[in-house]
């Protein structure tokens, strides 16, 4: 006897914009081209991006990943090594000139432009403040920008109120990319209120992608039984998302990295459940996570589009020349 067991229905918010950044999307492609254009290995200094599949599918490809760059060994000097897109320290292309290594820098280009309004507070003899959290990449490449002593670092409203600056009249701010807009403006009100002259940058620093990822999620997890945000734990805006989604109403919220992770038997009966993903998060994982929950589930998509993106950055002069094809990041696009 043949029994069909009917799956549960389930109702799939998929968040839009969500996923891949023109920042990390660009980082990938120089990577991709830099192994094109000069052959096997190319090395990246730090994950690219942070995710795990992006870094494993690049290794497989010849790209080798270190953290520091006298890693690199002697016989490989001539070939290139990436800097990531959350940027470095002054420091490292100072380094890499100092050993005679061709670099090429994948910083996105809006975490340029936050390290360009650093220094500028610093040029007209203001006192940096970076919103951020500790130990980030992107922080340690931000206050690598500055001479040591003319930053300080402020990550909650409580270390907003504990703040002494020495001189509380001339101080300028700046944020990671990749923050809570919500959270941040929490702390910027509180460094406000207590130093009435403190100097926005020209620009906010938080990035269009983190901005419109938020507001996604935002607009889609009211009434989600649960929201599956796609993206790795070391990732920052991702890490947002699941916050994100459970302040706006989602009943539970859950970080993914792929498919595998997700424990079933924890997932219980829902009915709705909301999808985005993080900018360094390849869409072939959304795929993978919408086909296994429609393994299990008679699952309906509903597009959950907030905003249209239409940014795109260029890669380095020197791999304007090579051709990306759609195949070359097939890996990740789908
Ligand atoms: S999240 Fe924003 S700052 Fe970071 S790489 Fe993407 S666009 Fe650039």
């Amino acid at each position: 006897m043949n029994i069909q067991v009917s799956k549960p229905p389930l109702s799939i918010r998929l968040c839009g914009p969500r996923g891949f950044c023109a920042g990390v999307d660009r980082a990938i492609q120089i990577v991709v081209l830099a192994l094109k254009a000069y052959g096997a290995p190319v090395y990246v200094r730090h994950e690219i991006v942070h995710n795990r599949y992006v870094v494993e599918g690049l290794e497989a490809k010849g790209a080798v990943f270190v953290e520091e760059l006298n890693e690199i060994p002697e016989e490989h000097r001539a070939q290139p090594v990436v800097f990531s897109a959350h940027g470095v320290p002054k420091s490292v292309p100072e380094d890499a000139e100092s050993r005679n290594l061709f670099y090429l820098d994948a910083t996105c280009p809006l975490v340029s432009k936050v390290h360009k309004q650093a220094m500028r507070h610093q040029r007209l003899g203001r006192h940096v403040i970076l919103i951020g959290h500790a130990g980030h990449p992107e922080v340690i490449g931000t206050m690598g920008q500055l001479p040591e002593g003319t930053v300080s670092l402020i990550d909650t409203i409580a270390d907003a109120e504990a703040y002494q600056p020495i001189d509380p009249d001339n101080l300028g701010y700046v944020t990671q990319t990749t923050l809570s807009v919500d959270d941040t403006a929490g702390v910027i009100a509180k460094l406000q209120e207590r130093f009435p002259n403190l100097t926005a940058p020209s620009a906010d620093s938080i990035c269009y992608a983190t901005t419109n990822r938020q507001e996604a999620v935002k607009q889609a997890a009211p009434g989600c039984d649960l929201f599956i945000v796609v993206g790795a734990p070391n990732s920052s805006n991702s890490k947002r998302l699941v916050e994100v989604a459970l302040r706006a109403g989602a009943t539970r919220s859950l970080l993914v990295q792929r498919a595998a992770e997700i424990a079933w038997d924890e997932v219980g009966p829902i009915r709705t459940l909301g999808i985005s993903a993080g900018a360094s998060a390849p869409e072939v994982i959304v795929d993978e996570i919408i086909e296994a929950f429609r393994e299990r589930f008679d699952a309906t998509v509903e597009l959950a589009i907030t905003a249209e993106e239409n940014e795109h950055f260029l890669v380095n002069r020197e791999l304007r020349n090579v051709e990306l094809t759609r195949e070359d990041m097939a890996w990740v696009n789908g």
